[in-house]
């Protein structure tokens, strides 16, 4: 895959984060994960009413558009001049002004934004992934209450650990508020970035594989036009 900017687009729970590893393994893009960054910096006051990313985030609600274009720019000058040219955003933009300030953000580093892909998945299907979702606190390795067991009940089968963890944000409470500002403020975007020709659905109920293999064969083809 040539030089491009994507965008992954998709409710909270979708997958947008397992597909752009995939897509980053497959194709040597960078992943600017708007996500991972916040949670790494938990304790940092973002907004007026004093609240800390933190809390932000366990409340379920989006940050201001200011602080996440100012770090997806910090983000970007990270990169060194190779990888600017194939960047991927897990998880931004989420609202129609960050999509305005990432196509501003885009001119200044001599960029478009080649391709959006939106991860379209049921409610009631992120729902179970999201409230089933826990982790081995050992090696990170991903099980599910409803979908996915460890082989022996209660020890990880990537290391042997028996410490697990789940997402603070994890939780029916923080869930309902994300789904929310999802419909509410993300939904827009599929219609803007429609409309600027260059958005694709991709079908995110299916198994892992088979919407990786849906999203290789997208850029792919958008390769060859
Ligand atoms: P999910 O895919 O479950 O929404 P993320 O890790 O991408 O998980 O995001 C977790 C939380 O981080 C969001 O609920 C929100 O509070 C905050 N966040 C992430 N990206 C953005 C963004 N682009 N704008 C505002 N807030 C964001």
């Amino acid at each position: 895959m040539s030089d491009s900017w994507i965008v992954l687009l998709g409710a909270p729970g979708c997958g947008k984060g397992t597909q752009s590893e995939f897509l980053a393994s497959d194709y040597g893009f960078s992943v600017i994960s708007v996500g991972d960054v916040l949670r790494g910096g938990k304790g940092t006051y973002v907004e007026e009413r004093g609240r800390t990313v933190g809390e932000l985030l366990d409340s379920g609600e989006l940050l201001p558009d200011a602080v996440i274009l100012n770090l997806v720019r910090s983000e970007l000058n990270k990169l060194g001049p190779k990888e600017i040219g194939k960047v991927l955003f897990d998880g931004f933009p989420r609202t129609v002004g960050q999509a305005e300030g990432l196509s501003s953000l885009a001119k200044e580093f001599g960029r478009d934004i080649d391709l959006v892909l939106n991860f379209s998945v049921g409610d009631d299907i992120v729902v179970r992934r999201i409230l089933g979702r826990y982790k081995c606190a050992g090696c990170g390795k991903v099980f599910n209450d409803f979908f996915l067991h460890p082989v022996v009940s209660g020890v990880c089968d990537g290391c042997g650990g028996v410490e697990f963890e789940r997402r603070t944000d994890d939780n029916e409470v923080a869930l309902k508020r994300r789904l929310f500002e999802y419909h509410e403020k993300t939904g827009p975007l599929a219609r803007y970035y429609s409309n600027a020709g260059v958005l694709v659905d991709v079908d995110a109920s299916l198994s892992l594989d088979d919407v990786r293999d849906a999203a290789r064969n997208i850029l792919n083809k958008k390769e060859r036009e």
